[in-house]
């Protein structure tokens, strides 16, 4: 599990950092990849990845802000060219579909595989053996999602040394016992499976947040994660600025990652005022609340281990 950053800039194109996305590979937990907000030249940045677009699943747009919506269209197209056939669902606010498919009729753009757009409210939006995203409203002046991506907890591992010491040898018997049912063995000895798995292994938790100010929604999406990706559009200085255009403070994403008691906080969608030293003043400053800071730059790559 890794999340790779595609474009870590604010509002418009910077040589230095291209518009909103960021991908969350999930190669060896499904084969797939996950992508958050598509900008503009979303798909150009992808040449530079070894990121292959038919193997993204799922798109989950935070907000339709141009910012994190224009590359969609003809990611989604270019999917088809280079033999995308696998279903693909794009996850987003209300208007993501008049917009898509908009784009897509107009163009005379047809896909080959099949799209699904789903217009998410708040709660559960996808649930499935290995993840679940919940979505949540925050507060950016049109409605803008953050989402937290759970990932199921793996049952542990069966305890084969433990049952060969006493003569247990494989068979359909070590499936059952895995699952921590109670078999009886042929010589009527009774073995409680719940004692030969070892713990579970402890799923990961990434919450990627849209453009907001600071918020309650994103402190509860923010909850224990391994992992959160806040907006820090402008420095702490600029407190009053942030507020009136619905932007969030290095301290404003700080805060939330404290007071969620996560793990660790990547900083991205920076403004372009910010460069070199000024951008690594933000970080300071957002360590100075929450240590474990990180700021996010194009093409950077943050793995996510396990426990
Ligand atoms: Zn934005
Ligand atoms: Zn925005």
């Amino acid at each position: 599990m890794e999340l790779l950053f595609l474009g870590t800039g604010a509002g418009v194109p910077a040589k230095e950092r291209n518009v909103s996305s960021v991908a969350l590979q999930l190669l060896d937990e499904r084969g797939a990849t996950w992508l958050f907000d598509c900008g503009e030249a979303t798909q150009h940045q992808i040449l530079h990845t070894a990121i292959r677009p038919r193997r993204i699943e799922h798109i989950l747009i935070t907000h339709l802000h141009g910012d994190h919506l224009f590359g969609l269209p003809g990611l989604l197209g270019s999917r088809s060219f280079q033999s995308g056939e696998t279903p693909l669902t794009v996850f987003g606010p209300r208007g993501l579909r008049a917009f898509v498919e908009t784009a897509l009729a107009v163009s005379g753009t047809k896909l080959r595989y099949e799209l699904n757009i789903a217009e998410i409210e708040e709660g559960v939006i996808f649930d499935d053996e290995t993840f679940q995203v919940i979505a949540k409203r925050l507060d950016h002046g049109m409605p803008s999602y953050g989402f937290r991506v759970v990932e199921k907890d793996l049952p542990g591992p069966l305890l084969v040394d433990r049952l060969r010491a006493l003569g247990v040898r494989p068979g359909p018997i070590y499936q059952q016992i895995k699952q921590g049912k109670t078999v009886v063995l042929e010589d009527g000895t009774v073995l409680d499976g719940r004692e030969f798995v070892g713990p579970p292994q402890k799923g990961r938790i990434v919450t990627v947040l849209g453009d907001t100010r600071f918020c309650e929604a994103a402190i509860e999406l923010a909850r224990d994660a391994d992992v959160v990706v806040h907006e820090a559009t402008f420095a702490a200085a600029e407190q009053q600025l942030a507020h009136d255009y619905f932007h969030s403070t290095t301290i404003d994403a700080a805060e939330v990652a404290r007071r969620a008691r996560a793990k660790r906080l990547i900083l991205t969608h920076i403004s372009s005022r910010y460069q070199g030293a000024a951008a690594l003043q933000l970080v300071a400053e957002a360590r100075r609340v929450f240590p474990n800071t990180e700021l996010a730059a194009d093409f950077a790559s943050f793995s996510i281990p396990r426990g």
